[in-house]
């Protein structure tokens, strides 16, 4: 598509825009000074999707999601919503994006500052929710009229929350949106974020939890050193990316355990052995019908180990 189609198609009035995917990452590339922070990353997101970018730290989350929101720039490749560029459908109320640290101003209550955001909107083509309706939604309603630099942490995560939905966005994105709250907080969030998901939003969280990932997210891209590296349901996620490890003793030949079923890689020390598996219940069934193995453990393996495997395997 070129950059005029893109525009045209843009211009348009209206809320819903007509065409395009929620989102598309096309080859994006970023770098700073030697480190490749987003290595040619390609991503397209569906309407209606929750989809979680999953991975460890540093491998180039924050960075996509930055260039997604047109808010840093690709060395190469390019970023679309909806079919136009991010800043576009940022001004028609279309992407609202809940960053990591979002300072929030002072001096002001809750409820004014939701009312100064959805007055940003006016004259544009966006149709912003009234801010009662944020406050409802954000369940901030009972402290509307505190200052906001007054609050918890959970409640802060709230307002964030409550300013990235204002403009009453198709496409939420949120980076990390849980990293500083207890475990309290993180659940009436994702309660939250629920409710909204269900008006048909797409959204799209980064997370290095796993268990996050798995249990809020339709569909989870595994990110590592700026590349996807896994894309697919968190069941598929979880097979890959949930390796564990199966440590046996094991008396002569070690040579036929690589080929037991759900084991991806074998390590041999004196008489010990080490099995990588996808599938430890199949594994370990396997050994045990082959009867020549003492001292059994299985333990998961470190996500962060997986991550990497995942990484190299890739290359
Ligand atoms: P994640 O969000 O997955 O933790 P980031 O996108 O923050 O990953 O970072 C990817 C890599 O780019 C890291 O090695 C990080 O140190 C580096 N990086 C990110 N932002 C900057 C910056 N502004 N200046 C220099 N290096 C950066």
């Amino acid at each position: 598509m070129t950059d005029t189609e893109v525009r045209d198609r843009g211009g348009q009035a209206g809320t819903e825009p007509a065409t395009g995917a929620a989102l598309a990452l096309h080859r994006l590339s970023k770098s700073y000074g030697a480190v490749r922070a987003v290595d040619g990353l390609d991503l397209t997101v569906p309407r209606g999707q929750t989809v979680a970018l999953l991975g460890p730290n540093g491998a180039g989350k924050s960075t996509t999601i930055g260039m997604l929101l047109g808010l840093i720039a690709p060395d190469s490749g390019h970023a679309e919503v909806f079919g136009m560029p991010p800043e576009r459908a940022v001004r028609r109320g279309l992407l609202g994006a809940m960053p990591q640290e979002g300072g929030l101003v002072s001096r002001v209550t809750v409820r004014e500052l939701l009312r100064f955001v959805a007055g940003t909107y006016a004259g544009t083509h966006a149709a912003p929710l009234p801010p009662e309706e944020v406050l409802a939604t954000a369940r901030l309603a009972d402290i509307a009229d505190r200052w906001v630099d007054r609050l918890s942490g959970g409640q802060a995560q709230r307002v964030r929350f409550a300013v990235a939905l204002a403009g009453n966005p198709r496409l939420l994105v949120l980076d990390e949106p849980t990293a500083a709250l207890d475990v309290e907080s993180r659940r009436e969030f994702w309660e939250n974020m629920r409710r909204y998901a269900e008006r048909g939003t797409t959204i799209l969280f980064s997370t290095h939890y796993l268990e996050e990932a798995d249990e809020h997210a339709d569909r989870v891209v595994v990110v590592s050193r700026g590349r996807v590296v896994a894309d697919g349901t968190s069941r598929e996620i979880k097979r890959v990316v949930a390796l564990t490890t199966v440590s046996v003793t094991v008396d002569g030949e070690t040579s036929w355990l690589g080929r037991l079923p759900g084991v991806t890689a074998v390590e041999v020390r004196g008489d010990r052995a080490r099995l990588r598996s996808s599938d430890s219940d199949a594994t370990v069934l396997a050994l045990a019908r082959a009867g020549a193995v003492r001292d059994l453990e299985v333990a998961p393996a470190a996500l962060e180990d997986a991550f990497l495997a995942l990484t190299t395997e890739e290359k």
